[in-house]
């Protein structure tokens, strides 16, 4: 062998530019560190534990009937299933692998090279990504973060808009402050779409998760330009089944299924199949408002505990995340020496623009792991 070769298994090899992009994400770093290191995982948003007996119940009775590719759209009868619940026509949908690989459809099918997509700040980490790997450029809208709570600075926003703006993507309720948008800033926000051209993609994900005013489905306001992203396993607590779905307007969900068609073909059948029955007994026995009121005690359980620790809490109106300032917290330390596991804001923002101390905690976990958590923070903190 000659000697000055070196091995090709030694040699650096690069993928495409792109790859710069492959960075782990926090939420499965945070993840993978608390199994490590035995910590309460408060980063990752999952709920603990298993899916309701009317999703795993759907699961058995369907065994066996569903296993080969479904249409790309998706699964007939969960189509039909989604158009009920959400007010729509069977035809504006289209069911894909998780809300994910909906907003990278999404992105595939409407951002184009050099547009401007604008988002709001603190921003859901795969947002930014998805728009780079289309050759677009996020843009983040900041929204201010007073002692009353996040606000979306809808100002900014309208400041923000150029002649390369292509798309707004609002997420509601949003990840990671849990700001419930009103009508009011709704309506702008439309107005705002109207006047110059543009998209919405709304990510409403945690529709079914709030605590105080229902989230107004921004397709309500603008059809003709909004696209809706949604969750079966946000809404059913099955966060690995990945089945999500697009709502897109009528005269381009065909061409939306199209480019879905490319990445994944299909969501996995058998699981269309137990959501499309589940979705119905959800919305007819009530699951939803005992979702909320399980997810609120646990959400004023962990904010009052964090309270108490001398910590500045933002109470959200939804999703099941809730922000606070705990300036000076090192969470790679603190997930390996305080036993508790949570995001820190910077991941939610440009470099160096987070506000100082920010971290975001999700409370979908049992409350003997936000109480575990708290105590552990308590020691963390005062040593
Ligand atoms: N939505 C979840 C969160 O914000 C994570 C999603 C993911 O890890 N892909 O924690």
């Amino acid at each position: 062998m000659n000697s000055e070769v070196v091995p090709a298994q030694l040699q650096p090899r690069r993928l495409h530019s792109r790859s710069a992009l492959a960075a782990e994400s926090i939420f499965s770093v945070m993840s993978r560190l608390a199994t490590r290191h035995g910590a309460v995982n408060l980063g990752q948003g999952f709920p603990a534990g298993s899916p309701p007996t009317l999703l795993l119940d759907a699961l058995k009775a369907q065994a066996g009937t569903a296993d080969q590719y479904t249409a790309p759209a998706g699964l007939p009868a969960l189509r039909e299933a989604l158009a009920l619940d959400l007010n729509v026509t069977a035809e504006q949908i289209t069911v894909t692998c998780g809300a994910t690989e909906a907003l990278h459809t999404l992105a595939d099918a409407l951002y184009g090279v050099g547009e401007e997509v604008l988002m709001f700040g603190p921003v859901f980490d795969i947002y930014r990504p998805q728009a780079l790997l289309s050759g677009a450029v996020p843009v983040l809208c900041p929204m201010a973060l007073t002692p009353e709570g996040w606000t979306p600075d809808l100002d900014a926003l309208e400041r923000l808009v150029t002649p390369r703006t292509r798309a707004l993507l609002v997420n509601n309720p949003h990840n990671p402050s849990g700001h419930v948008f009103t009508r009011a800033e709704l309506e702008r926000i439309v107005g705002l779409a109207r006047q110059h051209d543009l998209w919405i993609i709304a990510d409403e994900v945690y529709d079914e998760l709030y605590f105080g005013e229902a989230p107004v489905p921004l397709r309500e306001l603008a059809p003709e330009r909004t696209f809706t992203v949604g969750s079966a396993g946000k809404r059913l607590e099955a966060t690995g089944w990945r089945v999500g779905w697009i709502v897109a307007p009528l005269d381009m969900a065909v061409q939306v299924t199209g480019l879905h068609q490319w990445a994944t073909f299909c969501a996995p059948a058998p699981l269309q199949s137990a959501v499309a029955t589940a979705l119905p007994l959800a919305r007819e026995s009530g699951f939803y408002e005992d979702l909320r009121r399980s997810y609120g005690a646990r959400m004023r359980l962990l904010a009052s505990g964090l309270r108490s620790l001398g910590l500045e809490v933002q109470t959200p109106g939804g999703s099941y995340f809730l922000t606070a300032l705990a300036p000076g917290l090192d969470t790679l330390h603190m997930v390996e020496h305080g036993g508790v596991a949570v995001i820190p804001g910077s991941a939610f923002y440009t470099a160096g623009t987070a506000p100082e101390g920010l971290i975001r905690l999700a409370f979908c976990k049992p409350a003997r792991d936000l109480l575990r958590a708290l105590e552990r923070l308590e020691i963390y903190l005062n040593t």
